[in-house]
Parts: structure tokens; sequence; C-alpha cells
């Protein structure tokens, strides 16, 4: 069994803690490797290490920062196939699943090219006589991150890339179920020129977790994740003074009004609602038809193309539309649910619970799942069950639909179908949800836009990539100068004003 490492001062490092964790081969249920987990100590010395390192990586010109991303980007392309195979491997979703997770990553390190004109700062000519005013965005110094197992190339280098080239240190916790990515993510930044000890990964649970929470030196604190972990994150990393975003669980609606598409719709509920098995945040598990007649159309598209879903390992290549889940646990918890509604009263349309792949006996699949008849009480849909488990409530009008939506505690994605751009504007400008589609089931937006949710899904105040990650790894600093043939004689003592 392969022993997993952490990546530290530019080096692979064995675990010193005693403590491992097992990385199962999802699609085989097979322990592939296992993965140190760090302790205090472990974590503490890092830090060290990077706050060693960041001075000088701060000093080096923005214009040459951006230059290890580009190289950066050409090994990504480089290692492409190496990467979503590994990535395969951890978390089971298809290799060209695997290969969009690398590329949305890659996306947000393009974008963090352009670091030489996204850092720079304002300048106010002559504020005053003499005066000149101007602004600096500086390092926080040592950064971290805390990413979940769905994604881990593109969460870690949403994290990362706008981090480092911003001048900082960063410290990566992946998530203990799929670490080997983000340690080959590390080794490529070193390729392309990153110096030791500014982008280092280590592994671990809780215990590393809670050491980069209370770590003095530590100045932010990023995580994605789950909401009750996003909760308790956010809470410990402020009281101890960090500056802390956290991106939490979600319950996606996709409104589908009378007049959509029955076909487009179904087709878009089938990707976003099984693709990566639904172990997407901002995957759709609430369908939400207006009107029974919209309903029943709606069910009559989508049984077919869920029941034609083929469900399998990645090494069957192209032809497999989802994975296994992450592992047993997964497994079992979104089987539970599964029970839960069917005991509530919800109705089982597509019943996917007696699925067995031939030869993968032990892998953890889960058969693709569709119920209808769904209500606001049932658990079914309060919870996140992050499975392929499609839910369908009927709403019988437009107001009933989105105040669905509304009044759910989740608000981090969502989507109406419609030919009406009426309605679309008032869905668009109503709903208390961070990401929105007008027949776009997944709205993720570009590295360019920023990526956020609403309520429980986000705690904090700036989003992800885009322009808000430069705000959020820089702190302003804002300098008024005035030289000495500016300067009048004798002491100021009340505050200066412009008259
Ligand atoms: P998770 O919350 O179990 O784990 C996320 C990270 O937190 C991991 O690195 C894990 O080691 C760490 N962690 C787990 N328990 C901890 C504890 N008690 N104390 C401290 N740290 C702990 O989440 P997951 O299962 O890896 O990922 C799935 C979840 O992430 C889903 O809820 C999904 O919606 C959410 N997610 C959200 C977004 C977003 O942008 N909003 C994106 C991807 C995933």
């Amino acid at each position: 069994m392969q022993e997993l490492t952490h990546y530290i001062n530019g080096a692979h490092v064995a675990g010193t803690s005693g403590r491992a964790a097992d990385v199962y081969n999802p699609a085989t249920g097979e322990v592939q490797s296992s993965v140190p987990l760090a302790s205090a100590a472990e974590i503490n010395q890092a830090v060290d290490i990077a706050a060693a390192a960041q001075p000088a990586w701060a000093a080096v010109n923005p214009q040459r920062r951006a230059r290890v991303m580009m190289k950066f980007v050409d090994l990504l392309h480089r290692d492409m196939d190496k990467l979503a195979e590994a990535l395969s491997r951890e978390h089971g979703k298809t290799l060209p699943d695997a290969k969009g997770d690398v590329i949305r990553g890659l996306e947000v390190c393009e974008f963090c090219i352009g670091a030489p004109h996204l850092l720079k700062g304002e300048f106010t000519d002559s504020a005053g006589p003499g005066i000149d005013m101007y602004s600096l965005r500086q390092p926080l110094g040592v950064t971290a991150g805390i990413t979940p197992f769905n994604f881990p190339a593109m969460i870690p280098m949403w994290m990362f890339a706008p981090a480092i080239v911003c001048g900082n240190a960063f410290i990566l916790k992946p998530s203990e179920r799929d670490p080997s990515v983000p340690l080959m993510l590390a080794e490529l930044m070193e390729e392309a020129g990153l110096p030791k000890g500014i982008l280092q990964v280590v592994n671990g649970d809780k215990e590393a977790v809670d050491a980069l929470l209370d770590n003095e030196t530590i100045q932010s604190i990023g995580f994605v994740g789950s909401t009750p972990i996003a909760a308790y994150i956010y809470e410990r990393g402020c009281a101890n003074g960090k500056r802390v975003q956290c991106f939490g669980g979600a319950k996606n609606h996709m409104i589908i009004m009378p007049d959509a598409d029955m076909d487009q719709a179904a087709d878009a509920l089938v990707g976003a609602g099984y693709g990566a098995a639904g172990e997407r945040c901002m995957a759709i598990s609430v369908a939400v038809p207006v009107g029974d007649e919209t309903a029943d159309r709606l069910i009559e598209k989508l049984v077919p193309r869920i029941e034609a879903l083929k469900v399998g390992p990645y090494t069957a290549g192209n032809d497999v539309d989802f994975g296994p889940v992450v592992t047993a646990a997964a497994k079992a918890n979104i089987e539970r649910l599964v029970q839960t509604g069917i005991d509530q009263g919800a109705k089982l349309v597509v019943d996917g619970r007696d699925f067995k792949l031939q030869g993968y006996e032990d892998g953890f699949f889960v058969g693709a799942h569709l119920f209808d008849n769904v209500t606001k009480d049932m658990d079914i849909y309060t919870t996140e069950i992050f499975g392929p488990v499609l839910s369908t409530v009927r709403a019988q009008s437009y107001e009933e639909a989105i105040n669905l939506a509304i009044d759910h505690e989740y608000g981090n994605g969502t989507a109406i179908f419609t030919r009406d751009g009426d309605t679309a504007r008032d869905f668009a400008n109503r709903i208390n949800i961070g990401m929105v589609g007008v027949n776009v089931p997944i709205p993720v937006p570009l590295a360019y836009h920023t990526f956020g949710g609403w309520k429980k899904s986000m705690f904090g105040d700036l989003n992800q990539h885009g322009p808000d990650a430069f705000k959020f790894y820089t702190r302003t600093k804002t300098v008024t100068a005035r030289w000495p043939s500016g300067i009048k004689e004798g002491g100021e003592f009340s505050i200066p004003v412009m008259e």
C-alpha cells in the first residue's frame, strides 16, 4: 500500500504524528493508500517555514510572480492526463469530469496572471499643497486553506493561485479522502519556479485544522466544505482575529415554468442532478415544476433519461455518466436519506436502491433516484443529500416556486427554465441566492467573475476568485506623502480639513 506524505519546504515529508487515514478507490472499495494526519506540531513547523520564506516572495515583483503562474498553467496542460487519472482514482468521478475539475482551477490561474494589473493601487496627485496620496495592496503574510473532497484540484487552485500571486505564502490542508492531486499541484508549482516554503501541503483532519485556526502567524483562512464545519471554522477563525471566508453546503432549486422547452429542461436536470453522482455544491437537487401539467410532462421526460444513465468506474472510459460516491459512509448516508423519503410519503419514481455493478460489488456505487411529490417538511428536502437523488416539489404557481427557494436555508445556486424574459428577470432580481442561472442549470461563474452563495452557504464577506480574491488576499495601505519643499513652518494642532 502506498504511503502518502506532506509537502513541506519543497520536499515530500513522512508524517510524524503516528496517525493516518485510509484513502479508498471508490470504484473497487479497496484501500489504495494511507495519508498521514498532521499533529499541531507539524502544522506549526510548516507555518514557521512559510513565515521565513514569505517576505522574499512578497518582494518579487508582481510580473515575475505572474510568470510562475504562466508556467504552472503550461505544466497543468502537460500533466492533464496524469492529474485526471489520480483524481478519478481517489474521488471516483469520470475522467472527462476530472479534467473539468483541473481546468476550472487552471482558469483561475490564468486570471491570476493578470496580477500586475489587479494589484495596482490608486494615486491622487496634489491631494493638498505638495501632498500626494496613494494606496498599496500588500500581501497578508502566511495564509491557509481547508478544502473538500469533491473538487480536489479546482478548489485548492481557487485559493492558492490568488493567495500566492499576491505575494503570500499558503498552507493547504486538503481533504483526507483524496490528497494526491493537491500534492502533485504543489510539486508543479515548484517546477514552475515557486520558491520552497511558499506552497506547502499538510494533510490532516480536525487536529490539523484546529492548529491552523489557533496559529497566531496565520493571517487568513479559506474554507470550502459542509455548512456545520464552515460555521465552526468561521467562528473560531474570526475569534482568533483572522480574516476568514467559508463556503458551505447547498440545496439548489431549478424552477421549470410551463413555457419552458421540456426536453431542454429534462436534459439539463439529468446532467445537473446526476453528474459527478450529485457530489457538487452546484448540483441541482430539487426540481420545481410550476403546475401539475408541467410536472407530469417533466417527469415523463425525465424517467427514460434517468433510467438510461450509465453508472460505472472511471476506467470504463467516456461511456460512463457518473461514478461511485466517495466513501462507504457517504453511500450509507444517501441510502438512509432515500429511506426517509419513502417513509415520509414521497413517491420514488426511479428506484436506484438495487443498483449493482458486476465485478464492482464492493465499490461505493449508488443508482440514480428520482422522487416526486416531495414536500417542504421532508428530510430529503431540508437536508443536503450529496448523491444521485433528485427531488421534485410540485408548485402551483410561480410565487409558490420562488418562495420555496427563498425560504430554504441554503442559498448557493438556483436556476429557472422559461422562455419569458419578464419572469426570468423578476426571478434573478428577487431571489436571495448567490448564483442564478436562466436556462443554465449549473451557473458556476467563470474565473473573472466571483463565486459564492448566500445564507447558510457562505460565511464571510468576499467571494472566491475574480476580483474578490485579490481583495481577500491583500490588505490596503494608504500613504499620504509630502516632501520638505511643501512643508509649512510650525506644528498643526487641529485636524487638517479642506477649506
Ligand atoms: P467536510 O465539511 O466534511 O470537509 C471539508 C474539510 O473540512 C476537509 O478538509 C476536512 O478534513 C475538514 N473537516 C472535516 N471535519 C472537520 C471538523 N470537525 N473540524 C475541522 N475540520 C474538519 O466536507 P466534504 O464532505 O469534504 O465536502 C462536501 C461538502 O462541501 C458539501 O456540503 C458541499 O456542498 C460542500 N461544498 C461547498 C462548495 C461551495 O463553494 N459552497 C464547494 C464544494 C463543496
